[in-house]
């Protein structure tokens, strides 16, 4: 009897239209790109992960339906039983190469990578100490297992060896932590992690979702921002953002780590291959960012002087030089009126306030890519100085 559960529902919905956090899809008539086509006008895109440009690349594009044309359009099986394909293979292989890995298991998507880890690899008898602001489904990935948890504030190198210190009765424990912070565009302290991972004798995890590909002078992450390359035990990473944003995802780490999730990885045993146009696809864009330091060095270049520009205007942003750049509003209603006002003289970027970021902490997140041209960056920094000033937010 759906009756009763559908007057529940709408009671739900009803809660969340009136909080102003009900989320509506806005539609898009273009490819994902700088420039995007919606039903009323064009706008310049500075929300999307589509940090090198690669989601609408002419080459990889050609790639993906090379692939269609050689592997077909998909395989209709799960990797072990008829679903491995020389290209996933081939794939693996340049994902470990390019990350300096030993090995590597592809994943429908980043969430399936993370929410199928922790289960095959740790149980009660070991601990996971994992940053506050970790992903949702690095917390399904740990909800799913066994293992103590023990959770330490964001970033905070002194409340992350207390809690080692706590943990130091388990047989295995493991630091778990997002290389990029998404809200914050901060970059995970991995040196020093890694130096407590060493004194403390635990492993490291990095979720490099937003670093895969762009951070790091070769784009090999977060791990080589911060030079230790070689000192991270298990990686995952996504190929639905800077790498040509398909979709798709992987773990990539020590060898026996894979084989494991090989043998029993839920997600990766009991849910279909990735498609051979996107497996194409993502292999053409490791490629393009191997070959062509111009891509990465492009989106240094654009995320500097957007940053630059924003601090000379008066706002506050947070982060790291990277290209998710938090300009600082504050007020939620501010926050959210502001990047309305954005939207509709042209500019496309959101808002977050209260529950995703902390009380008091409303912003708006500016997502830059190496497709911005000068001229687009210009044009939304000279309308954030009259939205600023206009909303009172800078002088
Ligand atoms: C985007 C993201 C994911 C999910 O990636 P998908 O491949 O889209 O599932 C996981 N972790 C982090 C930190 C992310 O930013």
């Amino acid at each position: 009897m759906y009756n009763s559960l559908r007057k529940r529902l709408k009671v739900e919905i009803d809660q969340i239209k009136e909080s102003g956090r009900y989320k509506d899809e806005r539609i898009i008539l273009s490819p994902q790109k700088s420039i995007i086509k919606t039903k009323d006008e064009n706008v310049i895109n500075f929300c999307a992960n589509n940090y090198l440009g690669l989601a609408s690349n002419d080459e990889i594009i050609d790639a993906a339906k090379r692939a269609l044309d050689t592997h077909g359009f998909g395989l209709a099986s799960v990797r072990f039983i008829c679903g491995t394909q020389d290209i996933h293979k081939d794939l693996e292989n340049k994902i470990s190469n390019f990350l300096e890995t030993e090995d590597t298991i592809l994943y429908a998507a980043a969430f399936d990578a993370n929410g199928g880890l922790f289960e095959p690899l740790f149980d009660h008898n070991d601990a996971i100490v994992s940053d506050s602001l970790n992903h949702a489904s690095i917390i399904d990935g740990i909800r799913l297992c066994k293992a103590a948890r023990f959770r330490y504030k964001n970033n905070d190198m002194k409340d992350l060896e207390q809690k080692l210190i706590e943990s130091s009765n388990y047989r295995n424990r493991v630091i778990v932590t997002d290389g990029v912070f998404s809200m914050d565009g901060t970059i995970a302290k991995l040196d020093k992690i890694c130096e407590l991972a060493k004194k403390y004798n635990s492993l490291v995890f990095v979720d490099d979702c937003h670093a895969t590909g762009f951070v790091g002078k070769n784009g090999k992450g977060s791990q080589e921002e911060n030079n230790v390359i070689g000192k991270i035990d298990i990686i995952t990473g996504t190929l639905g953002k800077a790498l040509g944003g398909g979709s798709g995802g992987f773990t990539s780490g020590k060898k026996e780590i894979i084989d494991i999730l090989r043998q029993k990885s839920r997600p990766y045993l009991f849910s279909n291959t990735l498609a051979p146009a996107i497996v194409g696809a993502s292999l053409k864009a490791i490629d393009l960012i191997e070959n062509n330091k111009s891509i990465i060095s492009k989106l240094n270049e654009n995320t500097t002087y957007f940053r630059n520009q924003i601090k000379e205007l008066g706002f506050d942003i947070k982060g790291d030089n990277h290209p998710i750049v938090p300009v600082m509003i504050y007020d939620d209603k501010i926050a959210s009126e502001m990047s309305d006002y954005l939207l509709k003289n042209g500019i496309y970027v959101v808002g977050f306030s209260y529950p995703v970021v902390p009380k008091g902490l409303a912003r708006i997140r500016v997502q830059i890519s190496s497709s911005h041209n000068k001229k687009q960056i210009d044009k939304a920094v000279s309308l954030f100085k009259k939205a600023g000033q206009k909303f009172g937010v800078i002088n």
